[in-house]
């Protein structure tokens, strides 16, 4: 069996604020396989951007990679340099970011700031090739060519989450990470863009890691689906497997939050808060909420462990 395309091993990500270390991702591991789509969810606050930004090495102060290992395709993206990861981004893996408006430029033609990233990374190309590669992007993304003329302000919404699309396949990377790209756009533009991103992951065999709340929408765009809380890995799986059978009570939880039609599409929270980052409860970090906790629970912090074939887990009702 050939390695996975990604595999995070132990990673910690800490921010070191006045009153301490807020354990932003702990100890978290996933791998990921070629051509596969994995969604990250979890409630806010529980480390999923944290995660999507260190991957792309992008972490800022008072953030640190503390410790952990991030092998894409073999590298270890923790031991690069900051030269040799500017080389791998967009190259190797890209970012759609969430919410288009701060990351256009607003000054700059939409054809410029497609080739932006090619030319940065020393792609040469004659003025005939530019207009080529800037029509065959748009096109990619089911934008017209006059877009290229355009400026960000004269697109909409949608055009121009499309457009940030399109600029992260620009150089064929193997992995997009996608931070809730289309959380700020209409159900309908939504499904649409989503609909493209599909697509040309499918066209191009690409990997994709989804961020969001929306298990409803990872329902319908994921293969796999990988649940945070509080900074750690509660459980791995399927996608339809998880929503058939959840094995942690957290996934049991989001999935039966979601709205049904029996409910009038009510959204039914979780009960309680989540914890503080600062200082996580002891042993499971769930078990201030989790209606099946006991004393050990408390005590013992449960191993994140498979417990049947890319089935994993951290909970001491599977693995004690
Ligand atoms: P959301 O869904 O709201 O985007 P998230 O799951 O992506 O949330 P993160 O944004 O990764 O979660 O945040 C994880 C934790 O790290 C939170 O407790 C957050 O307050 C903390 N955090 C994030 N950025 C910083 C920062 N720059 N300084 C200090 N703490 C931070
Ligand atoms: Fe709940 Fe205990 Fe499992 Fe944590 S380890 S999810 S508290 S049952």
């Amino acid at each position: 069996m050939s390695a996975p395309l990604l595999q995070i091993r132990e990673l910690k990500v800490y921010y070191h604020v006045e009153a301490g270390a807020v354990k932003a991702v702990d100890n978290v591991s996933l791998s990921l396989d070629a051509g596969v789509k994995m969604g990250l969810v979890g409630e806010s606050g529980s480390g999923k951007s944290t995660m999507a930004l260190a991957m792309m090495r992008m972490i800022k102060l008072p953030g640190r990679i503390e410790s952990g290992q991030m092998i894409l395709d073999g590298t270890d993206l923790v031991g690069l340099t900051d030269e040799e990861m500017r080389q791998t981004r967009l190259r190797k893996l890209a970012m759609i970011p969430q919410g288009a408006m701060n990351s256009l430029n607003p000054v700059m033609r939409i054809d410029r700031q497609l080739l932006d990233g090619p030319l940065d990374h020393g792609v040469i190309m004659s003025k005939e090739e530019r207009k080529a590669r800037i029509g065959e992007l748009l096109e990619m993304v089911d934008l017209a060519p006059k877009v290229g003329k355009m400026y960000p302000h004269e697109l909409s919404g949608g055009m121009k989450q499309r457009v940030t699309v399109a600029q992260s396949i620009s150089m064929e990377p193997d992995l997009i990470i996608a931070d809730e790209p289309t959380s700020a756009l209409d159900v309908v533009i939504q499904r649409q863009v989503m609909a493209t991103i599909n697509r040309l992951l499918e066209e191009f065999g690409l990997s994709l890691i989804l961020i969001g709340h929306d298990m409803g929408l990872m329902a319908q765009s994921v293969d796999r689906l990988a649940v945070m809380y509080a900074g750690r890995m509660m459980e791995i799986g399927e996608t339809r497997e998880m929503f058939r059978k959840p094995l942690h009570p957290y996934t049991q939880l989001l999935i039966e939050s979601l709205p049904v039609l029996e409910n009038k599409g009510k959204f039914h929270g979780i009960p309680g808060i989540t914890p503080s980052l600062l200082n996580p409860p002891s042993g499971c970090v769930f078990h201030t909420r989790c209606p099946k906790a006991w004393d050990l629970c408390r005590e013992k912090t449960p191993q994140f462990v498979e417990v049947q074939s890319g089935r994993w887990v951290a909970c001491h009702l599977h693995t004690a």
